[in-house]
């Protein structure tokens, strides 16, 4: 097989599909809509060879983020702070670590990605998870700074309010020329780009 082309360099990041943000301490019902579709995404990933990156939350209590903004949510180590069970990574996914919304602020996000297809690294990511205007949007900005393009699965992301979700995809447009894509459509690029390599 040839090396592959910079625009096939691709990882999906899965966002904070934890316990606590669907089910439990910051519950939202939306995110519901959106698991069959990661489901469908991340196994299709998996099946072109497209590696899967899970980024959760894993604070600690005294976190900045928790004491400031959002109370004790996704406390490393607990139940809530688990991928939800219709999502469990497999041992070929890989996990990172965060404790703030952007999933590269001071994790090992960029090296990994950087290592990724043979040291040759991810030229694409593809956005997912939760919310579309907090975690996502602030992993957008971290990538975009760090020249990656964006890609978001618009039927793969979710916020606690259609508003939210709604400005929160125009602002990934507008302001990182994201790519805003369903999942159907992502899946379908997958399969043309293995057809080409
Ligand atoms: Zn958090």
């Amino acid at each position: 097989m040839t090396p592959k082309s910079m625009s096939e360099r691709m990882s999906v990041i899965v966002i904070d599909m934890l316990n606590d943000f669907v089910t439990g301490a910051l519950k939202c019902e939306r995110a519901q809509r959106i698991i069959p579709n990661l489901k469908k995404l991340i196994e299709a990933a998996r099946a072109y060879g497209v590696p899967v990156i899970y980024c959760n939350d894993a604070h600690y209590p005294f976190d900045f983020e928790v004491v400031n903004r959002w109370g004790e949510h996704a406390i490393k180590g607990t139940k809530g702070a688990e991928v939800i069970p219709e999502l469990k990574p497999t041992d070929k996914d890989l996990v990172v670590e965060k404790r703030v919304y952007s999933c590269f602020y001071e994790t090992g996000l960029d090296p990994l990605l950087r290592s990724l297809y043979n040291g040759e690294g991810v030229k694409t990511v593809i956005l997912g998870g939760l919310h579309t205007n907090i975690c996502v949007r602030h992993t957008a900005a971290d990538a975009f700074f760090r020249g990656y393009k964006i890609i978001v699965a618009k039927d793969g992301v979710e916020s606690f309010t259609q508003e939210d979700h709604e400005e929160g995809l125009k602002y990934l447009e507008k302001i990182y020329n994201a790519k805003i894509m369903t999942v159907d459509e992502i899946i379908e690029m997958f399969a043309k780009s293995r057809g080409q390599s």
